[in-house]
């Protein structure tokens, strides 16, 4: 057997296709969407996050407010950035690009995004609202797999999803979000304190692998005909590619082809559905801010 490939790049273009489409249409109506995006220091992956979203917001019309700030900056002044940009009516969407230096708390900043513009989805604000079925920014990575889900055709409802990982970012929304009434799967989410992990995700028809643990995933853990979606981003060194290093998922790619029924490559699978969302989050942040 030889898995379907869960084309990520292309899904993506088209959803970006679309909101370029209704950027356009804003814009006509006076309101020109903004993205603020913050970098905090040098983080060569989070740069490379930062300019696969700035190339994005291009694509798609959008205004970039990129922001890059020393590795130095204090939390208050960060703070302050936030709320500036709360308060910047020309700022739709802010993102600040985690993870941050270790002086600075996380959580202490994703609070002070006003949960209107919060576009990432991070802030307990959308996330409570996400638990009980309201309007609210859905996570840009859960919420990306979801749509690869349903883009594909793969059946949610009675499915038994096993998620490996259980990060705010990740694996916990994907869980609640799978399991709502819109999707109706049958959630299981291991983690480190799992015992016998092979046990569980042989026992997936959708198995999501967000452990960010290179090629954990063996083909002896995936029941034959699953769909499985690589979440995980990992760089393994290799000394014959330009760089040094290859991407490479949690799941081994390869021999996992040959048993999955259908499965996301790394690249190329999870992370450009990740940036789209992203830019569907913003584009309803600034339909929002007509209200
Ligand atoms: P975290 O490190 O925050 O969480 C990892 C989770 O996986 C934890 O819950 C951890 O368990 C669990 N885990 C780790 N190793 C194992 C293991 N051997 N067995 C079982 N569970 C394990 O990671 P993130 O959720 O932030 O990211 C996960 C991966 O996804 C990374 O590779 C990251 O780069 C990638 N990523 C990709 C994105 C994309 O757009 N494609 C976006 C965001 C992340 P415990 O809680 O017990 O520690």
């Amino acid at each position: 057997m030889s898995a379907t490939i869960i084309d990520g790049f292309t899904i993506a273009a088209s959803t970006r296709a679309r909101v370029a489409e209704q950027v356009s249409s804003l814009k006509k109506s006076g309101v020109d969407p903004c993205l603020a995006v913050v970098l905090v220091g040098d983080n060569p992956a989070s740069v490379s996050y930062v300019s696969g979203k700035a190339k994005a917001l291009q694509e798609v019309g959008m205004i970039d407010r990129s922001i890059h700030l020393p590795a130095d900056t204090s939390e208050d002044e960060l703070l302050t950035l936030v709320q500036d940009l709360n308060a910047d009516k020309t700022v739709h969407g802010i993102l600040v690009q985690l993870p941050l230096p270790s002086h600075i708390n996380e959580q202490l900043i994703i609070v002070a995004i006003d949960p209107a513009k919060d576009v990432d989805g991070f802030h307990p604000v959308n996330l409570g609202n996400m638990l009980i079925e309201r309007e609210c920014f859905l996570p840009c990575t859960p919420h990306g797999v979801l749509v690869l889900l349903r883009e594909t055709g793969v059946q949610t409802v009675g499915a038994h999803a096993v998620i490996v990982g259980r990060s705010n970012i990740v694996g916990k929304p994907l869980s609640i979000l799978l399991a709502r009434r819109d999707c109706n799967a049958t959630v299981t989410v291991c983690h480190t304190k799992t015992r016998d992990l092979g046990a569980m995700t042989r026992q997936a028809d959708i198995l999501i692998a967000a452990a960010g643990s290179p090629r954990m995933i063996t083909a002896d853990m995936i029941k034959p005909g699953a769909t499985v979606i690589d979440v995980g981003v990992n760089r393994v060194s290799d000394a014959t590619a330009k760089k040094g290093y290859r991407l490479v998922g949690d799941v081994d790619f390869e021999p996992a082809c040959a048993v999955a029924g259908a499965i996301t490559p790394v690249p190329r699978g999870v992370g450009p559905m990740t940036i789209a969302m992203l830019m569907e989050n913003t584009l309803v942040a600034a339909e929002r801010s007509m209200r």
